[in-house]
C-alpha cells in the first residue's frame, strides 16, 4: 500500500488516498478542538490511543457481525479503510445524561435514562451540527429512510456490544457519536465508520464516575493524557 494524496485535513484526523482507489489511509493526530472548533489543543499521545482503541472495538464489533470502514493497522497513529460516500450526520447514542442533554432535558448529569435514545446532528461547520430529526433528514436528502432504519439498528447494536466490553473493564458507556457512510465500490451497503474512541465517547469509571474522555479538556479538568492512556490500558491490556 503506497499512501498517496492529502485527501481530507480534518480536526482530529487526516484522509490520505492511496494507490487503491477503494482504500484511504487515516493519520490520528493529537490536535483536538470543542466548543466547535473555538477551543484549539494538543492531547501528546492521543492520536496513537484513538488509532488503538478504534481498531481494538471495530475488531469486536466485527466478531459480533456488525461491518465496519476498518481493513488494518498500519502503523501506531495509522489505520486503512474502505473509502466510503460518507452521510453527513453524527449519530449520537445515550445511555445517562450528559453534555448538551443536561440543559435541553433538565436533568442532573448522571440521571440514566429508560432507553437509548438516539440523536442526528447534521455534519456542517457552516450551520454549526445543527440537530435533526429523521423526517428532515429525509426532506432533505442526507439519507433515505431504509438508510436511518438502518443507521439506528446497527447504532443501538453497537451500543449493547460496546456497553457489556466496557463494563466488564469496570468502564460505564455515557454516550458516543458515530459515523456511517455508503460502500459504493460495492452495493451502496451503509457501513460504520470513522472512530471510537475517547474523543467521540463518554467513559466513566463504574465505581468513582472518574471522567476518561474528551470532557477533561473540554472543561479543562486536568490529566487528559491519562484518561485516554488509561481507557487503552484498561482494554487492551
Ligand atoms: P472533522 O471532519 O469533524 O474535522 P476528523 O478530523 O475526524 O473530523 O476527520 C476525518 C474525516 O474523515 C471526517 O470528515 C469523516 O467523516 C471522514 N471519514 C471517516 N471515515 C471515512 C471513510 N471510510 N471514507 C471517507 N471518509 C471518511
Ligand atoms: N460528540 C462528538 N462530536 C461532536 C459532538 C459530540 O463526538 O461534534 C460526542 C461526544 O463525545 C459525546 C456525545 O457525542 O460522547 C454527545 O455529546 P454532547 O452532548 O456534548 O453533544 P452535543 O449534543 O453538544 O453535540
Amino acid at each position: 500500500m503506497v499512501k498517496g494524496n492529502l485527501l481530507y485535513e480534518g480536526k482530529a484526523k487526516s484522509v490520505y488516498e492511496t494507490d487503491d482507489p477503494g482504500l484511504l489511509l487515516v493519520y490520528f493526530k493529537d490536535d483536538a478542538t470543542a466548543a466547535n472548533g473555538a477551543k484549539h489543543g494538543v492531547i501528546p499521545g492521543k492520536g496513537v490511543v484513538n488509532n488503538k482503541l478504534s481498531a481494538f472495538f471495530f475488531k469486536q464489533l466485527k466478531d459480533r457481525g456488525i461491518k465496519s470502514h476498518f481493513v488494518e493497522t498500519v502503523g501506531e497513529r495509522e489505520m486503512l479503510v474502505k473509502r466510503l460516500d460518507m452521510i453527513k450526520l453524527e449519530i449520537v447514542v445515550r445511555n445517562i445524561v450528559a453534555g448538551s442533554l443536561v440543559g435541553r432535558l433538565g436533568l442532573p448529569e448522571g440521571t440514566p435514562l429508560n432507553v437509548p435514545v438516539i440523536e442526528y446532528d447534521y455534519k456542517s461547520d457552516e450551520l454549526g451540527d445543527p440537530m435533526l430529526n429523521r423526517w428532515h433528514i429525509m426532506a432533505i436528502d442526507v439519507a433515505t429512510i431504509d438508510e436511518v432504519n438502518r443507521i439506528e439498528h446497527v447504532a443501538l447494536s453497537v451500543n449493547t456490544i460496546l456497553r457489556d466490553i466496557l463494563r466488564a473493564k469496570n468502564v460505564d458507556l455515557i454516550d458516543f457519536k458515530l459515523e456511517f457512510g455508503r460502500d459504493v465500490s460495492g452495493d451502496g451497503e451503509v457501513l460504520l465508520a470513522d472512530e471510537i474512541s475517547p474523543d467521540n465517547c463518554r467513559f466513566w469509571d463504574v465505581v468513582t464516575h472518574e471522567k476518561l474522555d474528551k470532557d477533561r479538556f473540554r472543561n479543562d479538568m486536568g490529566g487528559v493524557e491519562e484518561a485516554y492512556q488509561e481507557m487503552l490500558r484498561r482494554l487492551t491490556l
